[in-house]
């Protein structure tokens, strides 16, 4: 399989947002309206300006709390279900990219019922911006065609945002996985095989986030 993919190390994430601001700048997305629920996630989810969003949870186990970052966007599923139910109703309202692999919408998108395409997403992924246009990461496909990494890879401080050619990161991964095992028995790669980003968490996935790994059942088992 070729293309391009990230490698998201949640183990180096420290939560500053930079990834999630850089992605705003770059998409031209304005501010969210927000509230406070109780946590430091801001906003409190995705949105039509907000493409990328780090989450936080503290989960208590055993008397002791413990806070997990989670660094949400779309996953570019390698065989995407949110393509397949788009493009049943409209030819070319999502490409993939040959060279990179990259899920995109394109403008025939807004003739594709927005409530089936959220709803086919098993991460729940796609959002509605003020002008009714269905939108998500679009891997920054206008700056990796220019030779540029995504933004949200070029912000991140810590190395826990990766990209490159799909072989060197599942290698990247698969060799930080092996390096953490020992400490982190739970460690794992999140549907590493149906996905181009692909997660390390050292826990549980849910304690992440709930959609931390796809929770449609079979709506990626097409892929082989
Ligand atoms: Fe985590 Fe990197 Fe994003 Fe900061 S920029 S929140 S360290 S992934
Ligand atoms: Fe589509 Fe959701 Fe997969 Fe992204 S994560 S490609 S929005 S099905
Ligand atoms: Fe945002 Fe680009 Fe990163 Fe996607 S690849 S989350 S559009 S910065």
């Amino acid at each position: 399989m070729a293309g391009k993919s990230f490698f998201v190390d949640t183990t180096r994430c420290t939560a500053c947002r930079g990834c999630q601001m850089a992605c705003k700048n770059w998409n031209q997305n304005g501010a969210s309206a927000t509230k406070n629920l109780g946590s430091h996630q801001n906003p409190p989810d995705l949105d039509g300006n907000t493409f990328k969003l780090v989450r936080f949870s503290e989960v208590e186990t055993d008397g002791k709390v413990g806070l997990y970052f989670f660094p949400d966007q779309c996953r570019h599923c390698l065989e995407p279900p949110c393509k397949e139910v788009a493009t049943g109703y409209v030819d070319e309202s999502v490409i993939q990219d040959e060279a990179t692999g990259a899920v995109v919408y394109t403008d025939k998108m807004k003739e594709a019922p927005f409530d089936e395409i959220k709803s086919s997403c098993p991460y729940n992924i796609p959002r509605q911006n003020a002008k009714s246009q269905t939108v998500k990461c679009t891997m920054c496909i206008d700056r990796i065609s220019a030779g540029l990494k995504p933004a949200c890879v070029k912000i991140c401080p810590t190395g826990a945002m990766n990209f490159g050619d799909r072989a060197e990161i599942l290698k990247m991964a698969n060799d930080r996985l092996a390096g953490v095992k020992a400490k982190y028995p739970k460690a794992q790669l999140l549907d590493h095989d149906q996905v181009r980003v692909i997660y390390l968490v050292v826990d549980e996935p849910k304690k992440y986030h709930k959609n931390a790994v796809a929770s449609l059942p079979g709506a990626l088992d097409k892929v082989v």
